[in-house]
């Protein structure tokens, strides 16, 4: 094979595109990985937007952020006594920016270890996958494989009235660098980024709002979760107006001036700075030349069938960059799906259980569908729920709000869906998704014998509760 040739290349180095090169390279492909993305020092930063904007310092922030709340509210119940708390910032920014570093240096890592041949620069598809390479230090070069895999992410929706500068006006980018702590932080949209930064800021003492457009307060969720998650979020300050629209922003004397529509009046507020959390759209601009065979949807997508293969023969596509959920764990899957199929084997991922997590406090966490979702699909259902409140290792731990909703087949007892609200529910969440993978049944959750005492007995209960068994509340 020519060095120019390739058994796959990958153009994007998140999580789809990375995990999925590493898989294939494992398989012994010749692989070669293309991400454009570069650190604040020039170096390559490869892990896409999950590792260097999203995922991982999204979390860095939440964690610092949780002590510090934590060491000023919750401590003098456990008669632990505390003074002259206080946050430093470029600290906590700087421990960020060393957990990306360390994960962007990791991979690079793995990319020699696995002997993937790793560009720094941008790729684009052309006919016959043929794909123009263009490294950010280097000349353009022509490059071509039996597959590619398009895994180019995604990027933030903006609205119109409202331009992001990243000083001001914030996307994710900038929200992760806010160099002290505003008076007042704004927030459009109160969706899972929104939420998860204004929880950030509040914390360290922001005054925070949120302004949504929708009515329902996450729609995802079903009614009863969704309110116990808005009271939690109320009892911490954050301030979250629904059904209003913001309608634009501008930034004079460094202050942000928003307008916004409750649907009656028109509003007003000034903040020190304001994040736009508006959701995220395909980064399918200049990706693909007109003649690749590659189509995209009126949403900017790529258009793939249910293996991830695109229109055009050979030409794949995965993650942020098509249907499905914006998930990093999502895109890893199907990257690895698509390494797996191009190696002759059954790659698959079902999409059915994926699980979604908010890292806000409480915890939101949830897989399959919900009430709405299986009304409309008329499927018959029964409803166990069980309050974090009444488990022994939720009070011993003091944090103890929230609960475990679990939803099986009327008929057949089958899992459905499961929500949950409270501590470590990202980690909860595990045990539903993996029973849901067997076809599991409320009644396998209930007799699997959980520790004691631990917070995953509020799955035992709540799934003994789907059959009025619970034993810890009265049924
Ligand atoms: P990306 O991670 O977007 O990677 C694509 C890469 O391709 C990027 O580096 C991009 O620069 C590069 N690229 C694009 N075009 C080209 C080109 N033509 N040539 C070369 N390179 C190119 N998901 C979770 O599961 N859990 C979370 O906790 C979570 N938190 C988040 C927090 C925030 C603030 C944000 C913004 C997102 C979060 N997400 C989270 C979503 C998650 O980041 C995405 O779902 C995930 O990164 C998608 O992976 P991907 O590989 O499809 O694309
Ligand atoms: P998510 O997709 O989870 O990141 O959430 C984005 C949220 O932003 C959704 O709940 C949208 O309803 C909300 N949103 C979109 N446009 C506006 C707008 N102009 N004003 C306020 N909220 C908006």
């Amino acid at each position: 094979m020519a060095d120019n040739e390739f058994d796959v290349i990958f153009i994007g180095g998140g999580p789809g595109g990375y995990a999925g090169a590493i898989r294939t390279a494992q398989l012994g492909l010749k692989t070669l990985l293309i991400d454009d993305r570069q650190g604040e020092d020039g170096k390559p930063a490869p892990g896409g937007t999950c590792l260097n904007v999203g995922c991982i310092p999204s979390k860095a922030l939440l964690d610092s952020s949780k002590h510090f709340h934590h060491i000023q509210h919750d401590y003098t119940e456990h008669g632990i006594s505390t003074s002259d708390v206080s946050i430093d910032v470029d600290k906590m920014l700087t421990r960020k920016r060393k957990v990306v570093k360390q994960l962007n240096s990791g991979l690079i890592q793995l990319f020699k270890a696995n002997k993937i041949e790793f560009v720094n620069g941008r790729g684009k598809l052309f006919a016959d996958r043929q794909v123009e390479v263009t490294p950010n230090d280097g000349d353009k070069y022509t490059a071509t494989a039996k597959n590619v895999v398009l895994a180019a992410g995604s990027v933030p929706f903006s609205i119109p009235n409202v331009e992001v500068d990243n000083e001001h006006i914030l996307d994710n980018v900038g929200a992760l660098e806010i160099p002290e702590v505003p008076e007042r932080f704004g927030v459009i949209g109160a969706g899972v980024i929104g939420l998860e930064m204004g929880s950030v800021w509040r914390r360290l003492g922001s005054e925070v709002v949120l302004l949504e457009a929708v009515d329902d307060f996450l729609p995802v969720l079903d009614r009863d979760m969704a309110k116990i998650a808005q009271r939690e979020f109320k009892k911490q300050g954050l301030d979250i107006r629904m059904g209003c629209k913001v309608s634009g922003a501008t930034v004079d004397d460094g202050k942000v001036r928003v307008s916004y529509t409750d649907g009656k009046d028109e509003h007003e507020e000034v903040f020190d700075k304001l994040l736009v959390a508006v959701g995220r759209r395909a980064a399918s601009d200049g990706l693909v030349a007109d003649d690749s065979g590659v189509t995209l949807t009126d949403r900017g997508q790529v258009e793939v069938d249910g293996h991830c293969r695109t229109k055009a023969e050979g030409v794949w596509a995965i993650g942020d960059l098509v249907r499905g959920p914006m998930l990093a764990h999502k895109a890893s899957e199907e990257g690895i799906a698509v390494a797996e199929t191009l190696a002759g084997q059954a790659g698959h991922i079902n999409l059915d259980t994926v699980p979604w997590v908010i890292y806000t406090d409480p915890e939101i966490a949830w897989v399959g569908r919900n009430e709405s979702e299986l009304e409309d699909a008329g499927v018959e259902y029964r409803v166990g729920t069980f309050p974090f409140a009444a488990t022994g290792r939720g009070l011993a731990m003091g944090n103890a709000s929230g609960q475990v909703k679990i939803i099986a087949d009327a008929e057949t007892d089958q899992l459905l869906g499961c929500q949950i609200i409270g501590a470590n529910a990202s980690e909860l969440i595990g045990e539903v998704v993996v029973t849901m993978e067997f076809h599991g049944a409320a009644e396998d959750l209930a007799r699997i014998v959980h520790a004691h005492p631990t917070l995953s007995e509020a799955i035992h209960e709540a799934a003994l509760a789907v059959d009025k068994r619970a034993i810890h509340k009265a049924n």
